[in-house]
């Protein structure tokens, strides 16, 4: 999905714009979360800013649903995201401001057009936990422990198997 704007005329003359994207218009989204479940819809507003940059405001809110770490199940995870976008030259004070401050302008380098669609896209991809995992849930179960007993055959190897699992089982802890 696409959704291209005149950067500089759009700012100028304070467009808006609204959209509501599901996972599956977002393809590196798509890549990252657990099913096409879920919407984030975008409210994005053009000014100029002081500095006569275009800037735009951006209001991502929405739900998807990502894969729990853990259990390996999907659970939601909450979209919500304020951020304000300036493009062209950054002040000295911004360049000094660090980049996690969450308050901060963030500024990207002018371009003559913007796929919004790209941007909700990135700024959504930012916002995704990284290690999401449901606040209490248990690791799988082993799938079949029938499935054991052909390693048992193995004889002599069957005690190493044994050091590896445990040892991947501290991994997890
Ligand atoms: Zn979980």
């Amino acid at each position: 999905m696409f959704m291209v704007i005149e950067l500089r005329r759009f700012c100028e003359e304070s467009g808006t714009a609204e959209a509501v994207f599901s996972p599956s218009q977002l393809p590196r989204v798509l890549d990252s979360v657990a099913d096409t479940t879920g919407r984030v819809s975008m409210q994005v507003r053009g000014s100029l800013d002081a500095r006569d940059r275009p800037t735009l405001e951006l209001r991502l809110e929405g739900e998807l649903r990502v894969l729990c770490q853990r259990c390996l199940r999907p659970m939601p995870v909450h979209v919500a995201v304020r951020q304000t976008l300036a493009f062209g030259e950054p002040s000295v004070d911004e360049r000094e401001t660090e980049t996690f401050d969450l308050d901060a302008v963030e500024v990207l380098p002018l371009m003559a057009h913007l796929d919004l669609a790209e941007l909700v896209e990135e700024e959504v991809l930012l916002s995704l936990p990284m290690l999401p995992r449901h606040q209490q849930c248990d690791l799988p179960a082993p799938a079949d422990s029938g499935k054991v007993l052909p390693f048992a055959a193995l004889g002599a190897l069957t005690g190493a198997l044994a050091v590896a699992s445990q040892s991947e089982r501290n991994q997890d802890n």
